[in-house]
C-alpha cells in the first residue's frame, strides 16, 4: 500500500514513511521517483494539537484534582502521553493528507 507524492503524483511514498513524515516544519519523507520530499498536512498538525491538549487536561486533573497517589499519577501521565503519540503515528500513517514539504536542503 503506497501514496501518492504531492509532487509528481506517483504512489511512491510508503506507510512507514508517512507515518514518520511529520508535520509541516518537519523534513519530511522523500519520493524516490521525482527525489523531492512530502509532509503531513493540517489536518495533522490539528489531530496532534488536540490530542495533546487532551493529554495536558487529563494529566493536570489527575495531578492536581484527584486523590490518586503521586506515583500511579506519573505512570499514568507517562501513559497518555506514549497512547497520544501511538494515535497521532497511526492518524499521519492512514488519515493525513500528504502536502509538499517546505523544508530547504
Ligand atoms: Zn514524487
Amino acid at each position: 500500500m503506497k501514496y501518492e507524492c504531492p509532487h509528481c503524483h506517483e504512489k511512491t511514498i510508503t506507510l512507514k514513511q508517512k507515518a514518520f513524515a511529520g508535520t509541516l516544519t518537519s523534513r519530511g519523507a522523500e519520493c524516490e521517483k521525482c527525489k523531492r520530499r512530502c509532509v503531513n498536512g493540517k489536518d495533522s498538525t490539528i489531530f496532534r494539537l488536540v490530542t495533546s491538549l487532551a493529554v495536558l487536561i487529563f494529566i493536570t486533573k489527575l495531578i492536581f484534582f484527584s486523590e490518586i497517589d503521586m506515583t500511579f499519577c506519573i505512570v499514568a501521565s507517562i501513559i497518555a502521553l506514549v497512547v497520544a503519540k501511538i494515535l497521532q503515528i497511526i492518524f499521519d500513517a492512514f488519515f493525513a493528507k500528504l502536502i509538499p514539504s517546505q523544508w530547504i536542503d
